[in-house]
C-alpha cells in the first residue's frame, strides 16, 4: 500500500542491497544512485518521494548534494552516516536534511524512519496553508491566540518557551539541530545559546511532559538537537 518512490543513494553495494531488498519487501518503489552526481540527476529527473542519502560518497560531499537538491525541492531527505561522521550529520541537518540513520542500522529502524517521513509527507500534502491550530495527542497550540493547552488546561509558558514549542511543532517529525534552533530563537548560535537552549528546554518539558524521564512529545538527540514526535 506504500507505493512511494524512494531514491537510495549509496556506494556500498551490500548496504544498498539491504535497503532495496527491504523496500521491495514492503511495497515501496525505489531508484538507486551510487554517487552524488547520479543522485542529483535521479532526484531531478524522477522526482522521488523520499531520498535516503549516504553521506560518504566517492565523488561529492553528501552535504553539497543536499544543498544542491534543496535549491529546487523540499523532498524529505534521510541521511545515512557512520558513527564517526557525527559532525557531517549535523551539517546535513543544517543543510536541509529531515532525519538521519546511523550505520549500522536495522531494517526495522529504516522502516520506522520511513513511516515517520511518510506521515510528515501526507500532512504536508494535506495542508493548503499554515493551520492556525496545532494538535498533537493532548497538546493543542492556538497560534493565532498564542495559547497552549495540555489535556484542556492552559499552560503558562514564557515567551522563549512558547517560541521553542512553536518552532518544534511547526517542524513536527523533523530533527532540528541546536544551531538551527538557536538561530531561530536568538538569531545566533554561540556556545552560550546552546547552553541556554538546554535550560529552556528543561523548563518547557517540565510544563509539557507528564514524566520528564520518559518524554512523550520532545525527543532529545544527544549532541544533535531535538524533535517533536507525533503522539497518537
Ligand atoms: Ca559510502
Amino acid at each position: 500500500m506504500n507505493k512511494l518512490t524512494i531514491l537510495v543513494v549509496e556506494d556500498d553495494s551490500s548496504v544498498k542491497n539491504l535497503m532495496t531488498t527491504t523496500l521491495k519487501a514492503h511495497d515501496y518503489h525505489y531508484l538507486t544512485a551510487q554517487n552524488g552526481k547520479a543522485a542529483i540527476l535521479e532526484a531531478s529527473s524522477h522526482n522521488p518521494d523520499v531520498i535516503l542519502l549516504d553521506l560518504g560518497l566517492p565523488d561529492m560531499d553528501g552535504v553539497d548534494v543536499i544543498k544542491k537538491i534543496r535549491t529546487w525541492t523540499e523532498t524529505p531527505i534521510i541521511v545515512i552516516s557512520a558513527r564517526s561522521e557525527d559532525t557531517d550529520k549535523i551539517d546535513a541537518l543544517d543543510a536541509g536534511a529531515d532525519d538521519y540513520l546511523t550505520k549500522p542500522f536495522s531494517v526495522e529502524e529504516l522502516l520506522a524512519r520511513l513511516r515517520v517521513t511518510q506521515r510528515r509527507l501526507s500532512r504536508m500534502q494535506g495542508e493548503t496553508e499554515q493551520e492556525s491550530v496545532f494538535t498533537n495527542g493532548q497538546l493543542k497550540i492556538d497560534y493565532a491566540a498564542g495559547c497552549v493547552y495540555m489535556d484542556g488546561e492552559e499552560l503558562h509558558l514564557t515567551p522563549i518557551e512558547y517560541k521553542l514549542l512553536c518552532l518544534l511543532s511547526r517542524n513536527v517529525g523533523k530533527v532540528l539541530t541546536h544551531t538551527y534552533i538557536t538561530q531561530k530563537i536568538w538569531g545566533s548560535s554561540w556556545e552560550n545559546d546552546v547552553a541556554s537552549l538546554r535550560v529552556f528546554m528543561a523548563t518547557l518539558r517540565r510544563k509539557l511532559e507528564k514524566g520528564p524521564d520518559a518524554p512523550q512529545y520532545i525527543q532529545t538527540h544527544i549532541g544533535v538537537g531535538y524533535r517533536m514526535v507525533r503522539v497518537e
